[in-house]
């Protein structure tokens, strides 16, 4: 009789590979000798009240005490040297289940003690092998026995009976062993179940943690790519996209329309009514641009007093009453005091045509020039881009 194994779900599914050594003696090899050496106890107690009713020998005690005192210790050590204590340890049961059929044919296969021990041997290699180990465990006491059989001298004859002290002993013996079993399989059920479930909650919480981040990672991508004042998008953000813009258009066949738009004479704005009112003009300018813009338009705050709108899309024509608008608009809020004091556009519109294939800062470039005629003309005005300035 030995033990019951400390992890049962895990040796049987993969001993090898689940069962972790604890500083220099297996985990498994030290349960197994704790066990060993109470069941075999048990075990030695039975025997004796047996020999003692039978009236065996001095040699049959001696090697009873030496089997069930000694041994256990003796297959401890042997497990703990070996390169391999766990299959050391696996092979100590099978000998175990051997010792348990030499000791069947030796004492004439008295049922009771005999089934006590092999059935304990059974349970505790299935355990670890599950049937496999029931059947390892009925071979190993089978050759136990009949290499017993076949040597000779030492097997009594059959004498199945044993005396109702000694039958009853087993018996105890048996369910003390069968009750710790099934006491310590239900403890580790419960502690694998609370393991599962604290790794499920530990689970869940880094689950959170994780969207947590993501979603921090994502904010901060965001943050990045705007303006903190308008919450536009930033100039950052255009030179990442531009280009991406200018390909999916020339793959559509489709023109992309600039406005490079800038403040008129902004500077006086913040001299004549302070900064924070520049400030409040940038937004509401911004605010303006973001109702007048289409979900495919993308804008971005290009310098201090500079907006660029990218259309994608959109021609030269469709591109300049767009900026026609907006300087529109933007005037006629002036007019109605929206805005702090009168603010008037320059924009300078440039168009990529359709299969193109126009460098961003080359449009970027003609739409420049666009604007800068606007401001030498005069200011609060649009001008268009000539094709040829993209050339
Ligand atoms: P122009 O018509 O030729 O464009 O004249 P302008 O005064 O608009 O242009 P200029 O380049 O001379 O001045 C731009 C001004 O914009 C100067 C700068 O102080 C102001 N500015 C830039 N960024 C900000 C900002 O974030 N807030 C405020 N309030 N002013 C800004
Ligand atoms: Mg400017
Ligand atoms: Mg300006």
């Amino acid at each position: 009789m030995t033990p019951a194994p400390r992890d049962t779900t895990a040796a049987s599914a993969n001993p090898a590979a689940s069962i972790a050594s604890t500083g220099s003696t297996h985990w498994v090899v030290r349960m197994n000798h704790r066990n060993r050496a109470g069941s075999w106890l048990m075990a030695f107690s039975i025997l004796a009240l047996y020999f003692q009713e039978q009236g065996y020998g001095l040699w049959h005690w001696g090697f009873m005490s030496l089997q069930f005192l000694v041994y256990p210790h003796l297959v401890y050590l042997r497990a703990r040297r070996a390169p391999d204590p766990l299959a050391a340890e696996i092979w100590n049961l099978r000998l175990d289940s051997f010792c348990f059929g030499i000791w069947t044919a030796v004492l004439g296969a008295p049922l009771w003690i005999c089934f006590t021990l092999i059935i304990c041997g059974c349970i505790n290699l299935a355990a670890f092998a599950a049937g496999r180990g029931v059947l390892q465990a009925l071979g190993a006491a089978m050759v136990g026995a009949l290499l017993t059989l076949v040597l000779g001298g030492a097997a009594s004859a059959f004498k199945p009976e044993t005396s109702l002290p000694v039958s009853l002993l087993c018996m105890a013996a048996l369910a003390v062993y069968l009750i710790l079993f099934a006491q310590d399989a239900q403890q580790r059920t419960v502690t694998l179940h609370n393991t599962r479930q604290k790794l499920r909650q530990s689970e869940s919480a880094l689950q959170e943690r994780l969207e947590a981040i993501q979603a921090l990672q994502a904010q901060l991508r965001e943050q990045a790519n705007r303006d903190p004042l308008t919450g536009l998008y930033n100039r950052r953000y255009l030179d990442d996209t531009l280009q991406r813009e200018l390909d999916r258009c020339a793959r559509a066949g489709l023109p992309l329309s600039l406005l490079l738009i800038d403040l008129d004479h902004f500077k006086q704005i913040n001299d004549r009514h302070g900064h924070a009112a520049g400030d409040a003009v940038l937004c509401q300018v911004s605010a303006l641009l973001l109702q007048h813009m289409r979900s495919s338009d993308i804008c971005c705050r290009w310098g201090g007093e500079e907006f660029l709108l990218v259309l994608p899309g959109v021609g030269p024509d469709a591109a300049a009453e767009r900026a026609e608008l907006c300087r529109r608009v933007l005037a006629e809020q002036g007019n109605t005091e929206t805005l702090p004091c009168a603010v008037t556009l320059s924009i300078g519109v440039a168009t990529c045509a359709a299969e193109a294939g126009t460098a961003p800062a080359a449009l970027i470039d003609a739409a420049d020039r666009a604007l800068y005629r606007a401001k030498a003309e005069g200011r609060d005005r649009v001008c268009v881009a000539a094709a040829q300035a993209l050339q």
